[in-house]
């Protein structure tokens, strides 16, 4: 017998069903991948349950799901359970935007950047507001330690854009700072990695495997650039038992694909300016040439970059605009319930009548 446990499952409720508890390891198509307590199954969604009904969102990787068993096929899954954590993404559809979730059920984001031309503090701040919005800790890890003589002023800048975040310097070539991760990866644990392509994600998590499970391809440092492929689980359990969710998606996630909450998590990120929105001698100022506008003075007396500022004027954009969407999607779905509770009514009329 395997304790979903140790795969982060915490709930305790037993379905009288007798449906069981099991956690997405991996989506193919329609089919997903499962462990269970009593081991590796597949399983394929109820229709009645998931189809035409978005109150019940797909499972992805991660996800906690209810199952039953059907015997000698692939089990059935029931429910996707609630998620504490969960990354989605927008996909356009005939007729509007489906919100699909990516990853689900992850403790710790490491956003990693590499240190050669991929650092890139305004890449940083979009992903924190990413990871602020998702309900998981971010983590700072700035790969490829090694060549460079002296961290610190990457460190620096990164901790101006990112306050209160733990920020690590790894190397996979030389293992510098693998052991820190550990402080994140604990057994039973899930975190994901979000990074561009070439930052050292395949590196990193095959020296945390202890074996090549995943195909480095090799790039040349000038231009930064590399590509691999995964051809294994994507939800990956390291020896010591913390577990990695590794999924295509996450690797092009970008900021106006993934949905509510948006808003707010520009606004935890860019605190220090939003602090000082309000402050301008004019109410309406537009930060642009007015007097006393608090925006510009702070630039001004460099206590805030104009870079950033500038960034969070754009991330702002983008979070409405990916909000505005996202609350079409919900109204449009509001009204299909009402049209198919509608249409049950009626039925059930018909056949009183
Ligand atoms: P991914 O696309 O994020 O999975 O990146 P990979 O792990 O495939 O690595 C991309 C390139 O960076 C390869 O050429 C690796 O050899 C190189 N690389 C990865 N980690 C390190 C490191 O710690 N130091 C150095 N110098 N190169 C690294
Ligand atoms: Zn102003």
């Amino acid at each position: 017998m395997i304790d979903l446990k140790q795969y982060g499952y915490t709930g305790t409720a037993k379905p009288e069903d007798g449906a069981k508890p099991a956690r997405v390891t991996a989506v193919h198509r329609d089919r997903y991948e499962l462990i269970c307590e009593i081991g590796v199954k597949h399983g394929k969604l109820k229709t009645s349950v998931y189809y035409g009904r978005e109150e019940h969102p797909f499972p992805t990787v991660g996800d906690f799901v209810l199952i039953n068993d059907v015997p000698g096929g692939d089990c059935q899954i029931i429910e996707t359970l609630p998620r504490k954590s969960y990354f989605s993404r927008l996909d356009p559809k005939p007729g509007g935007y489906t919100e699909q979730a990516i990853a689900a059920n992850f403790d710790t984001i490491f956003i990693m950047q590499s240190l050669n031309q991929n650092f890139n503090v305004r890449r940083l701040e979009r992903c924190l507001t990413l990871s602020r919005q998702s309900g998981a800790t971010p983590v700072i890890v700035l790969t490829k330690g090694d060549l460079v003589e002296d961290p610190t002023n990457f460190i620096t800048e990164a901790s101006e854009a990112a306050a209160g975040v733990d920020i690590l310097v790894t190397s996979s070539k030389t293992s510098t700072g693998i052991d820190a991760l550990y402080k994140y990866l604990t057994p039973a644990s899930a975190c994901v990695f979000l990074g561009s392509s070439g930052v050292g994600k395949s590196s990193l998590l095959n020296t945390l495997m202890g074996e090549d499970i995943m195909t480095v391809k090799e790039i040349r440092e000038d231009d930064a650039r590399g590509r691999h492929t995964t051809t294994h689980r994507q939800m990956i359990t390291l020896p010591n038992g913390a577990h990695i969710i590794d999924t295509p998606g996450l690797r092009e996630i970008g900021m106006w694909e993934s949905g509510e909450g948006l808003q707010n998590a520009v606004s935890d990120i860019f605190t220090e300016i939003e602090d000082l929105l309000g402050t301008c001698k004019f109410s309406d100022c537009r930060h642009e040439s007015e007097p006393g506008c608090a925006i510009n003075n702070a630039i001004q007396n460099g206590i805030i970059s104009r870079e950033r500022w500038e960034n969070y004027l754009k991330l702002r954009r983008e979070a409405l605009f990916a909000e505005d969407k996202i609350k079409a999607i919900r109204e449009r779905s509001a009204k299909h319930q009402e049209i198919a509770m509608w249409s049950r009514q009626m039925k059930n009329k018909k056949e009183i009548w």
